[in-house]
């Protein structure tokens, strides 16, 4: 039986909705999903609801980005405590500095913009950006919205064109976020109650160099099954894990169809429940 923890809803900046992911998911015959959003747990009542109805396990998930120089750390907490005050705290703060972020990419595309294209150059609009991460409504926004947003504009054609040319690392519009270590971001999960997951580890520069400092400050997991990883990256992941007692995780990174994140679509790669099953342990284990 395959499951799929690594998935974005529209709590965060994918593009299908809590229920609508649980849906596809049913579809596909997958028997439990982890919503996975950008600092955000606001998703996870409505696919809990939904998955009581279609059969579909939900497990409660988040990603939160810590901050490593020179690249991503992105840490997955699973089987959170979406109730923990100190949690819900903490990424509301989170979602803040993500607004504050938000108005400085705008910025500094809309800069780019003029100085490629001269004054007539299409302009992004934050009003229209914090509309479309539903801010109002307690979303959590990101770079995918600012690309939404360019691509309404006609500044380019897609999500993934918005990041190759404007939005990628090191890019105009790659503002840092508000710096926060590893070692909080797996603090803040393990208080809730959650297992600490390493995602995508390729993306984390020198990654199995850092593994043992993350390992002795909680972390509980490596993301081993993700997006397009070839056989002989999932095996030394795999291999890594079991030198340092992680528990193996996997799933799509999905974030909608034609986004251009993660594998493109739910249930990609394979992953059977018995990574579930670990993982529970794992998180019995404490
Ligand atoms: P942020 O959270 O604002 O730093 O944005 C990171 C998100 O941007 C990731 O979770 C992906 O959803 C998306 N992303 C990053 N790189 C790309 C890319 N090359 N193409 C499409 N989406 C991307
Ligand atoms: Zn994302
Ligand atoms: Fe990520
Ligand atoms: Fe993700």
């Amino acid at each position: 039986m395959r499951i799929d923890l690594h998935l974005h809803s529209t709590a965060s900046d994918g593009t299908l909705t809590p229920e609508a992911l649980v849906d596809a998911a049913a579809s596909l015959g997958l028997v439990a999903i982890a919503l996975t959003d950008h600092d955000s747990v606001g998703g996870v009542a409505a696919a809990t609801r939904a998955g009581i109805e279609r059969g579909v396990t939900v497990v409660p998930g988040v990603e939160l980005s810590a901050d490593v120089p020179g690249g991503d750390c992105h840490i997955l907490g699973y089987l959170v405590d979406v109730g923990h005050a100190p949690f819900a705290a903490w990424l509301a703060a989170r979602r803040e500095a993500r607004i504050t972020r938000g108005v400085e990419i705008v910025r500094r595309v809309n800069a780019a913009l003029r100085s490629r294209s001269g004054a007539g150059a299409p302009q992004a609009s934050w009003e229209r950006v914090a509309r479309r991460a539903d801010l109002a409504g307690g979303g959590s926004v990101g770079r995918p919205h600012v690309a939404d947003e360019l691509v309404a504009v006609g500044a380019v054609t897609s999500r993934e064109e918005a990041f190759a040319s404007l939005l990628g690392n090191g890019m105009a519009g790659d503002v840092p976020s508000a710096k926060v270590p590893p070692a909080q971001v797996i603090a803040v999960i393990r208080d809730a109650g959650g297992v600490a997951v390493l995602a995508h580890p390729t993306y984390l520069p020198d990654f199995a160099g850092r593994l043992p400092d993350l390992v002795a400050c909680g972390l509980g997991g490596l993301e081993c099954l993700y997006g397009d990883y070839a056989p002989d990256v999932v095996a030394g992941l795999v291999a890594l894990a079991g030198v340092h007692d992680l528990v193996v995780t996997g799933g799509s990174d999905f974030h909608g169809p034609s986004t251009g994140a993660g594998s493109g679509a739910i249930g990609v790669p394979l992953v059977p429940d018995s990574v579930l099953e670990a993982l529970a342990r794992r998180h019995g284990r404490g």
